[in-house]
């Protein structure tokens, strides 16, 4: 006999409730083993003066259960509220959001009626650490991480997916001809895990190309593993291309626990008035289903649900004159899937999960090979309007200790000194590059660099911060100023 698995349910806001209530009568007329927790978050939990979004009693419910099926939130405009998405992703470190965007061609209407992607978005990472400053009155930066744990874990989740949902390629989008050391590395990584399954086909795209394939050709592609930013675009572009935003379910997995939703928001405009279409959040559970091991009753929902669309019961959102056949509203729709239980599509492909399938993979990490590291010099961001960039240079020149020496000025990544290009717009604060003046990449310390930014103290120059540059194991990894 199996037992029920637990589960960390919130209802949420807008068209929330309706499309949480839709979900759970089909997974429970589709016989799915849970014992759900009800926790608020949202809104209401805002407007009592919560920036978070989230009790502490519903994140307590969250550890024990480890397993959320979480309906849209309204985030109330205005400051001070933090996106409760970026922070349970976070807090629960939920580092692959996969999106599958599917064509359900010709009961949905689409321009790529053979599209069958799915996106897995690297989570926690790159410019989404939300690190950012305003450095000067006129610079401000967002700092753009990435690791090679980050890295590892994504590209292995999107392989090991890849073949655990009989998938044949997997594509990786980045944009490593800029930058190169960022996701110079996720491509990096991918090429050394690629090689451990050569079963599933594997490719590179720069994202501006791969993005433009997409949005035209869609076919081409399989999975796709991308860094954060790109996928938190593209995957609403896929889903949109595929028939609507209203129809894409995500899940977001971590180590220890996971998370399941619709990709589209509280539509506030339509809540209730039983309109809204429960699909994304109810393909959000089947995953749900697969993850906590429950790949039969997954089966019989996704199954029962593509019945439904075959038959042409639709929502308002994807009714089509000459297509649909009855337009339902979210209860008749949820009403008709419920009864479909047990039936398979007949034209549509029917859906087989497999246990398992969606499980993080944190057990395979790659082996650590320590490297040599070693200091070679400093960029100081300094904040000034000179008078001339080339009295800049020559002025701070004569700022350099003994052993280290200017080698460069670059202003919003440019290199404006030496030998700079006049027509260069110039603005606040600029990088300035201090190396070792014995020998070319000779060892900078830590007691120079301190000495360094006494001397510009005492100079009067007002530095806004630096970053050490560094080769390992003999490769200088940090970037040239373009132009130099
Ligand atoms: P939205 O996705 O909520 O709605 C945009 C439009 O899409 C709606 O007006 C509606 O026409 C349509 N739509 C969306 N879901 C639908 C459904 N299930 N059935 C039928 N039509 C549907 O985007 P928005 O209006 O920009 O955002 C509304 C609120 O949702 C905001 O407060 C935003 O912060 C929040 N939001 C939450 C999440 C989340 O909780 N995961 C995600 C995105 C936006």
């Amino acid at each position: 006999m199996s037992t029920n698995t637990p589960i960390t349910v919130a209802h949420g806001d807008g068209i929330g409730p309706e499309i949480m209530e839709a979900t759970l009568h089909i997974l429970k007329e589709a016989g799915a083993r849970l014992d759900i927790e009800t926790i608020e978050i949202g809104e209401k939990v805002y407007l009592r003066g919560n920036s978070s979004g989230i009790e502490p009693s519903a994140i307590e419910s969250l550890r024990r259960t480890k397993v959320f099926l979480k309906a849209p939130i309204t985030t109330p405009q205005g400051g001070g509220f933090k996106s409760l998405n970026v922070t349970t992703r976070k807090m629960l470190g939920l580092y692959a959001n996969i999106r599958p965007c599917v064509a359900y061609h010709p009961y949905v209407d689409t321009l790529h009626p053979k599209m069958d992607v799915v996106i897995v978005r690297e989570n926690e990472e790159d410019t989404y650490a939300g690190i950012e400053h305003r450095q000067s009155q006129d610079v401000y930066q967002c700092l753009k991480l990435m690791s090679r744990p980050g890295c590892e874990r994504i590209v292995r989740y999107a392989f090991e997916y890849a073949v655990r949902n009989n998938r044949k390629k997997v594509t990786c989008f980045t944009k490593d001809n800029i930058m190169k050391l960022t996701d110079g590395l996720f491509h990096k990584v991918f090429d050394e895990i690629a090689p451990e399954y050569p079963q599933i086909e594997n490719e590179h795209w720069i994202v501006d190309i791969g993005a433009a394939k997409l949005a035209d050709t869609p076919e081409i592609f399989d999975v796709i593993v991308m860094p954060n930013l790109y996928g938190d675009i593209l995957s609403d572009v896929a889903a949109q291309i595929a028939g609507s935003v209203g129809l894409a379910g995500s899940a977001n997995i971590g180590v220890k626990y996971a998370m399941f939703e619709a990709i589209h928001g509280s539509a506030p405009r339509r809540a209730g008035q039983n309109l809204a279409n429960p699909s994304g959040l109810l393909l959000g559970s089947v995953m749900m289903l697969v993850h906590i091991g429950q790949a039969d009753i997954a089966e019989r929902v996704h199954n029962a649900w593509l019945r439904t669309l075959e038959e042409g019961i639709h929502t308002y959102d994807v009714y089509t004159e000459g297509i649909s056949t009855q337009k339902v509203g979210t209860k008749e729709f949820a009403q008709a899937v419920a009864a479909n239980v047990g039936k398979e599509p007949e034209k549509l492909k029917i859906v087989r999960y497999s246990n398992g399938a969606m499980q993080d993979l944190t057990d395979r990490v790659s082996h650590y090979v320590p490297e040599v590291k070693e200091q070679v010099g400093v960029d100081i961001f300094i904040n000034i309007v000179p008078e001339s960039t080339e009295a800049f240079g020559t002025a701070l020149s004569k700022v350099a200790i003994d052993g280290v020496k200017l080698v460069m000025l670059s202003n919003r990544g440019v290199k404006v000194w030496p030998n700079g290009f006049p027509d260069t717009l110039t603005c606040d604060t600029w990088r300035c590059r201090f190396m070792s003046s014995v020998t070319e990449n000779g060892p900078v310390t830590h007691a120079q660099v301190i000495a360094q930014l006494q001397a510009l103290l005492d100079a009067g120059y007002d530095f806004v911060k630096y970053e050490s540059l560094c080769t390992f194991n003999g490769r200088a990894d940090f970037s040239l100023g373009q132009g130099q």
